[in-house]
């Protein structure tokens, strides 16, 4: 089970939200259509078809007129009166409601025509059924309602007027508004399952399918028409995302993932006003327009109650899910448009999760330049990786009873063409964000494997080196990553046990349910374990007993300061003992000084590294140290480093023990 999602099968009695709404929402019937306009490019093509269509009445009628006994001048005379709405219909300056009123009324009026010709023929009545079914593509209620009161309007006054141009039937005849209303009422029936269609047609584009609540479609037509009638005054949207949700995904399924989702949405529109939209927007995010908000305390003190409202846990069958989530807030008077606004509260929402979730978190324009620069950097990575812009460094890890060089850590550098050598802090974290650590740690293991190969066979007779490869916690969770390290060992040859791949503390706990069979199919392909950084994170004592690690490296920060009788050097002592304890071998990073390392020595850590042993270097650097190292110019101090004053920490420093 994640960490995030509890479960508790006795049935614990649990706060509902949703038993306390706060507020209902006030929803219009729900078989009427929102009348949600249609997008520019949808509208003018519906609209360019059926404006064509009344054009071509114009020819139509006229020759039915003719073909009807009408003298030719009558039968244009009567078609004339069509060229005037198909017309005006043709021109875009006066708007969608002008042009799609005049088609409606022209499509109509051609109807009227038509059962005018035919002398009130009920088969040529049968066109205004067509005409209305044509006229729901408009999606909109002004040409549909127009063409409902013409058509009882004009067959009233007209069957009132003169009778037999609208009837052929005696008792038709003989009460026209009775009839006109018959047939307005029929026609309106017919129109339910055009409004009725209109109303599914709507529903499935602008809601979603699974909470039924609006899309995120919906929720951008109504910020644009907000800021279109209201300026960008008091309003707010918010974005939420949910914190665990993949967790009680994939532990308890997708079933129960949609139900939690269902819930909350239930829960969420318990907690707003009539007004406020609530949209899903996918996933697990959730958008609120809040409309009509006072300031901004009050946005926040709704966002605030939306958090308490997530955390409490949900029941679903005979379980009990904490969900919690990040809020990202955007005021509608900060952005110009509604992408815009939808867009800032997204990057404040990342904001709220990179600060570790169950929080709120407010847009500032600089979120929108890191977002910016993030984005070029992602494109720049991409290009690097094609570009094979990336170099491995190698830092020496030595064994501290033979005082030899027993191995490398492989750090990854970036050979950037304008901004020179980059050290993984600049870019570790980009490529984890946009997913490209994948493909780029798969090159790291690649490569790290193919070098150690090759020193083996360069010096055949010495043991061969191992190597430490860095995992990104990304790395961990893709799926192809026991694939890509078996492919790296079997193509390098190099021997499973000679790689040791390094994982943190922090990554590991937080997924531990879904990272542990990686790290036991990682074991079984022969390779090592370690935990990097030991001491920074959660060190949970439990979880060391648990993992499935060979050794330890104890953080440079407490080999810093290292004297046995500080604080840090009683940490390092005990973490020593606990690893051999456990049967784990321990690495102790940042030695700098001589000091360090004869305390190192003294606590009867295994390994070392660090600048006083060898900065990170390129890989011929290692072939002149391991050159150094041969049996036959072998010294006591042989693999301990000629330079005794490392001088200035540097990240990227190539040949820096030099
Ligand atoms: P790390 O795995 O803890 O690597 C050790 C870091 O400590 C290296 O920094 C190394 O240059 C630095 N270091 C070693 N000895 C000393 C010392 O005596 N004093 C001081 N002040 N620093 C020392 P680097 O190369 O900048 O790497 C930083 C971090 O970037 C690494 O920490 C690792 O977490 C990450 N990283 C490096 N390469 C890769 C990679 O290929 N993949 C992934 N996912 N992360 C990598
Ligand atoms: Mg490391
Ligand atoms: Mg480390």
């Amino acid at each position: 089970m994640g960490a995030a999602a509890q479960v508790d099968s006795v049935g614990a009695k649990t706060a509902r939200a949703e038993d306390a709404p706060e507020r209902r929402r006030v929803r219009r019937p729900w078989f009427l259509p929102e009348g949600r306009l249609l997008s520019g490019e949808l509208w003018q093509q519906r609209h360019r078809g059926l404006t064509i269509l009344l054009w071509i009445h114009v020819p139509a009628l006229f020759v039915y007129g003719v073909f009807r006994d009408a003298t030719p001048q009558d039968a244009a005379l009567q078609v004339a009166i069509l060229v005037v709405p198909a017309t005006i219909a043709l021109v875009p300056m006066l708007g969608r409601n002008v042009q799609s009123a005049s088609t409606s009324l022209g499509l109509v009026i051609a109807a009227s025509i038509l059962v005018h010709m035919s002398g009130g023929s009920i088969e040529a009545h049968f066109q205004f059924f067509v005409v209305i079914a044509f006229l729901t593509l408009y999606q909109a209620w002004l040409p549909f309602l127009l063409a409902l009161a013409y058509v009882i309007g004009e067959h009233g006054v007209l069957g009132a007027i003169d009778p037999r141009a609208v009837y052929n039937n005696p008792s038709d005849i003989a009460h026209p508004w009775k009839f006109a209303l018959i047939h307005g009422g029929f026609v309106l029936a017919a129109s339910v399952a055009n409004v009725l269609s209109w109303r599914l047609t709507e529903q499935e584009a602008l809601h979603d399918g699974l909470t039924g609540l609006p899309n995120r479609a919906f929720l951008l037509d109504s910020l644009t028409k907000l800021l279109g009638s209201r300026g960008r005054r008091n309003s707010a949207v918010l974005y939420v995302d949910l914190d665990n949700f993949k967790n009680a995904n994939d532990a308890f399924g997708h079933q129960v993932g949609d139900e939690l989702l269902i819930a909350l949405a239930r829960r969420l529109e318990g907690q707003l006003r009539a007004g406020d939209v609530i949209a899903r927007l996918g996933g697990d995010e959730f958008a609120i327009l809040l409309t009509d908000t006072e300031d901004r305390a009050q946005v926040h003190a709704t966002a605030k109650r939306l958090l308490t409202a997530f955390g409490s846990p949900v029941r679903i069958n005979d379980l009990t899910i904490v969900a919690g989530a990040s809020i990202g807030v955007a005021f509608t008077e900060d952005a110009d448009t509604a992408e815009n606004v939808l867009r800032d509260a997204d990057l404040a929402m990342y904001e709220a999760k990179r600060d570790g979730g169950g929080r709120v978190a407010e847009y500032r324009p600089q979120l929108h330049s890191a977002a910016v620069r993030r984005a070029e950097l992602e494109v720049e990575l991409r290009a690097a990786l094609s570009e094979d812009q990336f170099v491995l460094h190698y830092q020496p890890i030595v064994d501290l009873r033979t005082e030899r060089i027993v191995g490398t850590e492989a750090l990854v550098r970036w050979q950037h063409p304008v901004h020179g050598l980059l050290g993984p802090d600049e870019f570790i974290t980009a490529a984890e964000m946009s997913g490209l650590i994948v493909p780029l740690g798969g090159w790291v293991v690649r490569e790290a494997c193919r070098q150690t190969a090759a020193w083996a066979l360069l010096t055949p007779d010495r043991a061969p080196l191992s190597v430490a490869v860095n995992l990104s916690p990304v790395q961990l969770l893709d799926r192809t990553l026991v694939g890509t390290v078996a492919e790296a060992l079997h193509d390098s040859g190099l021997e499973p046990s000679r790689l040791c791949l390094e994982i943190t503390e922090g990554s590991v706990i937080k997924d531990f349910d879904a990272i542990m069979p990686t790290l036991c199919a990682l074991r079984t392909l022969g390779v090592s374990l370690a935990l990097d950084d030991f001491g920074t994170g959660y060190s949970s004592l439990s979880y060391l007993k648990e993992l499935p690690v060979n050794s330890v490296k104890i953080d440079r920060s407490f080999v810093h300061d290292l004297d046995a009788s500080t604080h840090n050097g009683k940490i390092v002592l005990a973490i020593i003992e606990l690893a051999h304890a456990l049967g784990m071998s321990v690495t102790a990073e940042g030695a700098e000084t001589n000091g360090q390392l004869d305390t190192l020595k003294a606590m009867r850590s295994d390994h070392a590294q660090g600048y006083l042993l060898g900065r990170p270097v390129e890989h011929w650097h290692i072939e002149r140290r391991l050159d150094e190292q041969r049996p036959q110019s072998c010294s006591t101090t042989a693999g301990l480093p000629t330079q005794r004053n490392p001088g200035r920490e540097s990240v990227v420093s190539p040949g820096g023990n030099r």
